[in-house]
Parts: structure tokens; C-alpha cells; sequence
């Protein structure tokens, strides 16, 4: 059986909201890296705990009420509970472990007892979009590299990364898109044919001597291209150091959060891996670690060199760090050092995907997006590429960062053209969990935060029960991270545009006190900028050093 969302006006469940989440499920699963194992992205990032699972939240949501609540613990549905038409028809907490035992091995142990499953940010809460989830965000990432440190221009600059997975297939279209030219090592060729097939990466080599002859041949005439080379990350940026070749951008997105699943040792073919996962997993793990601590020494030696290094948001710096590299922090993470300026405004990653299945829903959106919002650059520029350069996956969807007030505006907007039938279906809303209010990741989001509040998980946790009180559809709370334990806490949020005052109603409270959030938690650690917002947009602040004695 193949998994496709269900496009049309047809419903099978009791109402557009419960029709929604459904099709949001299966889009997951379409857009899937492993449908058979319902492993969404990011190594082992699910959509349902086992197929059972998956079957009875199918069932559940075919057959909820618009005054019930389904309720998923880990990919597991749990059970129906009564409450009301303005709750959310979905409540799901994933991959969460009491902070002792919030560790690789404890959970680990859990997981293969099936007894959790880790739910990435996007794959268990059912809001996964395919590798555009993250092209704005990295493409945003070029283009700020490109203003501090190359004149506002990558056009023949060399970008070096790693990964080609779900997330990590993001990276060749956004290099393009910023002008540059750019390789992204992978060990699974099958996951490079995938990029060409869905059109986010353009060449594939099989050596490095014939990767190097089209990026350089490209960067002498100043044109963009995307080069997906067979190797392992490990051994290709040790011979490019050796060659003495220094990449003007490195990073690298493979999954090396995970030790057993996610990061292949440089020596190993796919086979072999797989076979030590049984038969050996702590040697697995071993060398997996020690080659990620090579991989990361190559990188600090880069930057050494001169190139710009980021850490892309895959807890490699983590990794390398337990493996011995005691420097490894001294490269930057990319929120930090090019995204937090963004983030302070509750500028963040916004998502919409048409539940019709119609391209021309989201084209609709896109000129509705041109128009009203003419004045905002990053958004106009960012919707003129998208339209031009990226596929769309599964269901037609679009990312775009928006910040306070400009979610809430968008999504009312649609909501009034889906009442007007000017859109084929209804239109569901989400975010990224990496996102202003909603997560607390210390070696990602909140690295480094001026008020040293980095570690602190109550923000994600309030997040999602404003959401929850917010009339949202589906609210979620992740861990996981690295290892998919202890390392980070954060928060989902759905909401369906289907044209009535309800989800209206909804739309506004929920993307609203969302961002309101995530002003009042920056401005909460100091943030300058966070403060003036949230003065600005009469967003409501308690300053308790206004009630010194
Ligand atoms: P994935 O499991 O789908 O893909 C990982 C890829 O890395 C696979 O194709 C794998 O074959 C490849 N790989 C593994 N070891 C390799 C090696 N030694 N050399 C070359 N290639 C190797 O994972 P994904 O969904 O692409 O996510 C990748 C990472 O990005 C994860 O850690 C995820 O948590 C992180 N992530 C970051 C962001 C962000 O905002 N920056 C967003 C989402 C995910």
C-alpha cells in the first residue's frame, strides 16, 4: 500500500478540520524518506509509532466529532476524549522523557521496547511539507553570508555541505537560488537520484575530480549550480583539505544527531552499517562518532582557512564535542550568527499548504502575498524565487517567514477567499517548531541567548498550552534532539483555514498569541529589538522592574 494525500472537496471525515489533520497525515507519509517505515525525515523522524498506530489514528480522525479530542502519545493514539467544538481536535506529545533518564541510551532502550518514537519537529505532529520546510530558512542563511562577508553576492562562490536527506535536500536548491556553487556529499545515491527527481539538485558525481570540474567551470562564469557528489562527508572534506582547496561557505546537514541511524563512519558502505546496527551497535556508534569528530576537525580547519562555518542545526558540534573535539563550539550556530536577528521579531518559518491538491491555490496566495505585502522585501523576494525555482511536493504548499500581526493578516485574508470559493478547499496553517516562542534547543535555537536563559524549556511548554488555549487544531509537544533525547523541548501549532468565523476566530488567537510569544520570550532575555515590538504592536508585557520598591 503507498500512503497519498487525499486532494478534492470529498471529505472523509465528519468535517473539514478532522479532513484536514488527515490529509496533513498522509501528506507526511507522501512526502515521506521511508513510507514503509513511516520514517518521515531526519533518520528516524515518524509520522506514527507502527501501523497499527497509524491505522487507528486514521480510523480516530475519520470518525472524531467536531467536539472530541484525539489524543497521541508517540505516535500512539491513546483514546478520544469529549471536550468542545473550539478545542483542538488533536493533542499529541512526542518523544518526551522525565529529565533523569532524558539520555541516548534510556531512550534508545524505550524505543525499541516500542514504547516511543521520536517525532523530529515536523514529522510527528503531521505538518511536513518535503525539503521547502527548510530552502526559505537556509536560503535566508546564503543570502545574510552573502551581505556581511561577500559584497551581497554569492555568484562564483564555492559553498561546501553534506546530506541529502529530507531536511538536508534543501541545501542544493537554496545554494542555487543564492547564485552559488554548490556540492553536498552523500553517501546513499539513492537519496541524491531522489533531489534530481523532486528538482532541488541538478548534477551528480561520482568522484571528486569530476564534482570539482563542474563547480569550477560554473563558478568561473559566475553561474549558480548544484552538484550532489557519492562519498562520504568525512573523507571528501579531509581531500579537499588536502588538496588545499578552500570552500568560501562550509557546513554540513547530515543526520548526526543520531549516532546509530543517522550518520554513516567513513569506511562503511550502506550495507555494512546496516548490519551493525544489529550485530554491533556500540562499535556503530563508535565510529560514527569518531567520524564525525573528523569531519568537524576538517571544518574548524576550514575556518581556520578562511571559509565561513555554521553549524546547520544537526547537533554535529554536540557530537564532535563527546568524541573529543573540544573546540568544536568555535564554529557558530546558524541561528546565532545569521537567523536571530529575524527570530527577535518573531520573524519565523510559516507554512500553508492547499488542501485541494492545487497548485493554483497556492499560485492564488502567492499573488495575494505580492501585493499586500509590496513593501516587505524578504518576503516578496523569497515568494518571486519560490515561484521560480522550487517544486512543490505532495500537497502544494509554501513556506514563508513572516512575524507578528503578518501571519494572523495572511491567514485571515485566505480564510475570507476560501469563504468567497475563490481557493478549491480549505488551507491549513503551521510553523516550524524552530520558531520564535516554541522551542528551546541550547546547541540550536537558544544557543547563546543574552540572558544565558538557553536551557530553559518553559517557553515551548507555555507555547503550547496558549496554543491549546487558542482554539488551534492540533497542538503538539516534541523533545528530543540528539540521540532524540535531552537535548531539546519545543511546540507545534495547525489551524485550518475553512472559510467559516470559527476559523477565523481561531486563525487570529492562535497565530496572534504565537508570536506575541515569542516578542514577549526575546524580549523576556533582553532583546532590544523584542522590546521595541513589543511596544510597537501593543503587544501586552508584564515588566515586573517596574514594581521595584
Ligand atoms: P535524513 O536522515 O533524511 O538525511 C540525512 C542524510 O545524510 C542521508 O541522506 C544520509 O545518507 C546522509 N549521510 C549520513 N552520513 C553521511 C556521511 N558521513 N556523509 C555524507 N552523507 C551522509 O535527515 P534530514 O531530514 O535531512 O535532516 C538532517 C539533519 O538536519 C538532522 O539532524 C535534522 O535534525 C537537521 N535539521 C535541521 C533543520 C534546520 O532548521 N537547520 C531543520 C530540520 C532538520
Amino acid at each position: 500500500m503507498t500512503i497519498k494525500a487525499q486532494r478534492g472537496q470529498t471529505l472523509r471525515a465528519k468535517g473539514w478540520r478532522q479532513e484536514a489533520i488527515l490529509r496533513l497525515l498522509e501528506n507526511n507519509l507522501e512526502n515521506a524518506e521511508d513510507q514503509a517505515n513511516l520514517v518521515v525525515y531526519g533518520a528516524l523522524g515518524k509520522a506514527a509509532r507502527d501501523w497499527p498506530a497509524y491505522q487507528g489514528i486514521v480510523h480516530a480522525l475519520k470518525n472524531l466529532e467536531e467536539d472530541e479530542t484525539l489524543i497521541v502519545q508517540s505516535g500512539k493514539p491513546i483514546g478520544v476524549l469529549k471536550t468542545h467544538p473550539d478545542a483542538p481536535i488533536v493533542l499529541l506529545a512526542n518523544s518526551n522523557l522525565v529529565g533523569h533518564w532524558s539520555n541516548a541510551a534510556d531512550w534508545y532502550k524505550l524505543y525499541d521496547q516500542g514504547l516511543t518514537a521520536w517525532g523530529g519537529l515536523t514529522a510527528g505532529d503531521w505538518q511536513y511539507i518535503g525539503s521547502q520546510g527548510v530552502v526559505q530558512g537556509t536560503y535566508e542563511i546564503f543570502k545574510i553570508i552573502a551581505q556581511k562577508h561577500f559584497q551581497g553576492s554569492l555568484a562564483g562562490r564555492f559553498i561546501l555541505t553534506a546530506g541529502l536527506g529530507g531536511m538536508g535536500g534543501s541545501q542544493p536548491l537554496a545554494g542555487y537560488m543564492a547564485d552559488a556553487a554548490i556540492l553536498v556529499v552523500e553517501v546513499n545515491e539513492a537519496h541524491a537520484d531522489k533531489r534530481i527527481a523532486s528538482g532541488y539538485l541538478q548534477y551528480k558525481a561520482h568522484s571528486l575530480p569530476e564534482a570539482l570540474k563542474l563547480i569550477n567551470a560554473a563558478r568561473a562564469k559566475k553561474e549558480a549550480i548544484s552538484v550532489g557528489l557519492i562519498g562520504n562527508a568525512a573523507e571528501i572534506y579531509q581531500a579537499l583539505l588536502d588538496q588545499n582547496i578552500t570552500p568560501d561557505i562550509v557546513s554540513d546537514q547530515t543526520a548526526a544527531q543520531d549516532l546509530l541511524y543517522g550518520y554513516i563512519p567513513e569506511g562503511y558502505s550502506l550495507a555494512q552499517a546496516e548490519a551493525e546496527r544489529t550485530s554491533d551497535p556500540e562499535k556503530l556508534a563508535a565510529a560514527a562518532g569518531q567520524s564525525i569528530a573528523h569531519e568537524v576537525r576538517s571544518e574548524l580547519e576550514f575556518q581556520r582557512r578562511g571559509s565561513i562555518v555554521f553549524d546547520n542545526g544537526n547537533n554535529i558540534r554536540t557530537q564532535a564535542k563527546e568524541f573529543g573535539v573540544t573546540d568544536a563550539f568555535d564554529i557558530p550556530i546558524f541561528t546565532e550568527a545569521f537567523l536571530r536577528d529575524l527570530f527577535v521579531k518573531a520573524i519565523g518559518p510559516f507554512r500553508w499548504i492547499a488542501l485541494s491538491g492545487a497548485e493554483a491555490d497556492i499560485q492564488l496566495i502567492d499573488d495575494y502575498l505580492l501585493t499586500e505585502f509590496a513593501d516587505n522585501e524578504l518576503i516578496v523576494d523569497w515568494i518571486k524565487k519560490a515561484n521560480q525555482y522550487v517544486p512543490f511536493q505532495g500537497l502544494p504548499a509554501r513556506i514563508g517567514w513572516l512575524g507578528h500581526g503578518e501571519r494572523t493578516k495572511l491567514a485571515l485574508a485566505v480564510n475570507d477567499l476560501v469563504a468567497r470559493g475563490k481557493l478549491q478547499a480549505p488551507v491549513a496553517f503551521t510553523r516550524d517548531h524552530l520558531d520564535a516562542g516554541a522551542m528551546a534547543h541550547p546547541n540550536i535555537m537558544t544557543e547563546n541567548l543574552k540572558d544565558g536563559s538557553d536551557a530553559i524549556a518553559d517557553w515551548p511548554l507555555i507555547n503550547a498550552m496558549t496554543m491549546a488555549s487558542s482554539k488551534a487544531d492540533l497542538v503538539a509537544i516534541h523533545s528530543g534532539g540528539g540521540g532524540y533525547a535531552g537535548y531539546m523541548q519545543s511546540a507545534g501549532v495547525t489551524v485550518v483555514a475553512d472559510g467559516t468565523p470559527a476559523a477565523a476566530e481561531r486563525l487570529r488567537l492562535a497565530f496572534n498569541n504565537d508570536t506575541s510569544l515569542g516578542l514577549l520570550r526575546y524580549a523576556d532575555a533582553g532583546y532590544e529589538a523584542s522590546l521595541t515590538e513589543v511596544k510597537e504592536r501593543g503587544v501586552r508585557r508584564i515588566d515586573t522592574q517596574q514594581f521595584k520598591q
